[in-house]
């Protein structure tokens, strides 16, 4: 399998604090991993050094096999990002916020695209209305929404469906594992909840204190350390 990320040796140092130190990781085509670990262990952190949004103090990025730094705007061209801090413009309508993410991503038929995602991502009734007028689970429905407008290889989710009810959190974790899995794109994914880390993820990646402390397959890591499920070896990881 081709990688799509590949992270050396990422290190974010704040003035008295290492929030992620010296982790080094992969993400293969098709591949969805689960970014786990404690408040504070440093998942935003990793993945808004991915997007290019913080400048790691030490380490190397490769997107697609480019480096991050030397190519940021090619680079980040087939990745996309969605999380609750990320809100979209308020006095824009749903409909707005689409069709200007999508000019400034220059995606084709555009009409046609916003039209899907507003189907798939159960928004077609919200379509004129104002984006801060949503609630918080319809702005994150139009976050994921916004997300696939450029038809994505590497998606990184922080916490997706946290403001989510449990029906609809379903039908977009199926639908968003589905829609990467169909182009063999690769998804990091980051979660406090363990029951859809199961239910989603290849492979898990546990942030400690800015350190990967364990890292493999749920089934795997739950013999290892002997625990019921995901829930339990979190508890006892982050111990
Ligand atoms: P959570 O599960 O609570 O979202 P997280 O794993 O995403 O946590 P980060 O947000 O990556 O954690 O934060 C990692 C550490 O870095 C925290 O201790 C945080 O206080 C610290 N940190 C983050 N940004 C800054 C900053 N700009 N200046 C100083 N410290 C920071």
């Amino acid at each position: 399998m081709a990688l799509i990320l590949k992270a050396q040796n990422l290190t974010k140092r704040y003035k008295r604090m290492t929030a992620v130190d010296h982790i080094s990781f992969d993400l293969a085509e098709g591949e969805i991993v689960g970014l786990l670990g404690p408040n504070g262990a440093g998942k935003t952190t990793t993945i808004q050094m991915l997007l290019s949004l913080i400048e790691p103090s030490e380490g190397h990025i490769e997107i697609f096999g480019e480096g991050l730094s030397a190519n940021r705007e090619k680079t980040l061209e087939k990745v996309n990002f969605a999380a609750p801090y990320a809100a979209l413009p308020y006095n824009l309508t749903v409909y707005e916020n689409l069709n200007v993410f999508s000019l400034l991503y220059g995606v084709r038929d555009r009409r046609e695209k916003i039209e899907t995602l507003l189907r798939e991502f159960r928004l077609v009734e919200f379509r004129n209305q104002r984006t801060g007028a949503l609630s918080s689970g319809e702005q994150t429905r139009l976050g994921l929404a916004k997300a696939f407008l450029n038809d994505p290889k590497l998606l990184l989710l922080d916490e997706p469906t946290a403001s989510l009810d449990p029906a609809i959190a379903q039908h977009l974790r199926t639908l968003v594992c589905q829609k990467m899995k169909a182009v063999h794109g690769a998804i990091l994914w980051t979660s406090h909840n363990m029951r859809e880390m199961e239910m989603v993820c290849d492979r898990i990646i546990f942030l400690s204190l800015g350190k990967i402390i364990a890292e493999d397959t749920v089934r795997n890591l739950q013999d290892r350390y002997k625990k019921r499920d995901l829930e339990e070896l979190f508890i006892f990881l982050a111990q």
